[in-house]
């Protein structure tokens, strides 16, 4: 156990304040946030939807210390990440922090199961106790017959699903994943979406940035950013799978019946066809109106 872990049983798990993150310099200096606060608790499952380019991966990486602030706060646990050395940085998001990148990252010359035990060796876990998590954690995400297979021999879906594998291994407190059906077909999209609810239900907090709407209504809540800002946040009803056999698959009725129809019928055809129309729509759906 490690300081976050004490920490985070009584307080939030992550407290951003405030945070500012502009690229370049003088007159070309863009700020891609512009003040964002967010407290998150341990267990919650949060989505960040957005425009693309308002800030979301910015806010990502700067949470999981790839980035660092020009300004604000970010507590993770007990830790003041923005204010730790390189180093310190670095080992809080070996031990803490679980990345789910869009392009999976995997190390193309190391076959399934050694790119998965890669992030527990990098983490300081034994190389016994490596190997054994590594084969429990593939087995949890059907994946123990391609323990051998090399990442370039397998679907987008099965990469994706290493990489869940990889980054929820060592049980960090915090799970984050941009974007992490972004190039998936809906029959991919619905098996990591599963994998991530899993996950959840186990207690793992999860940050998920998302385009699609269908699976930020799984989150406890919904973050919208705009132009760097936190413009709102909503709480889907029911984003539980209990409504699942009553969803409707009709594009209007889940419209009118809320989002948790929208997170349980993420497998048919009308979602894939509602997801492509975009972030608007994401946002009629979860009744925010135009913005
Ligand atoms: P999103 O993930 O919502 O698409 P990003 O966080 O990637 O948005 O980007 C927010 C803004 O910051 C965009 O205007 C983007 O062009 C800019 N940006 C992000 N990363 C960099 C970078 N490394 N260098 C310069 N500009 C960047």
């Amino acid at each position: 156990m490690n300081a976050t872990d004490s920490a985070t049983k009584t307080g939030p798990i992550l407290t951003i304040t405030d945070l500012e993150r502009s690229y370049g310099r003088g007159d070309r200096a863009r700020p891609a946030l512009r003040g964002v606060s967010l407290t998150v608790r341990p267990g919650e499952w949060v989505a960040v939807v957005g425009p693309s380019g308002c800030g979301k991966s910015t806010l990502l990486h700067l949470v999981g210390g790839l980035d660092t602030p020009d300004a604000g706060s970010i507590r993770i646990g007990g830790d003041e990440v923005t204010t730790l050395s390189a180093g310190r940085r670095a080992l809080l998001r070996r031990r803490t922090v679980g990345f789910v990148f869009q392009n999976y990252n995997l190390v193309p010359h190391l076959n399934v199961a050694a790119n998965v035990e890669l992030g527990l060796r990098v983490a300081g876990v034994g190389r016994r106790a490596a190997k054994e998590r590594a084969a429990e954690v593939l087995a949890a995400v059907d994946l123990t017959d391609l323990a051998h297979a090399l990442p370039a021999t397998l679907s987008g879906g099965q990469q994706q699903r290493v990489a869940i594998a990889r980054a929820v291994a060592t049980r960090p407190a915090l799970v984050l994943a941009d974007e992490p059906t972004g190039a998936l077909d809906t029959t991919a999209s619905r098996r990591v979406v599963e994998l991530l609810r899993e996950e959840h239900r186990r207690g793992q907090t999860l940050i998920m940035v998302t385009h699609d709407y269908a699976v930020a209504a799984a989150a406890d809540r919904v973050i919208f950013l705009r132009d760097g800002r936190i413009i709102d946040e909503r709480r889907p009803a029911g984003h539980s799978l209990a409504g699942a056999h009553e969803a409707s698959t009709d594009a209007a009725d889940t419209r009118a019946t809320g989002t948790d129809a929208a997170a349980d019928d993420l497998g048919d055809e009308a979602a894939g066809a509602r997801s492509a129309r975009g972030d608007n729509d994401l946002n009629d759906l979860l009744g925010l109106g135009s913005w």
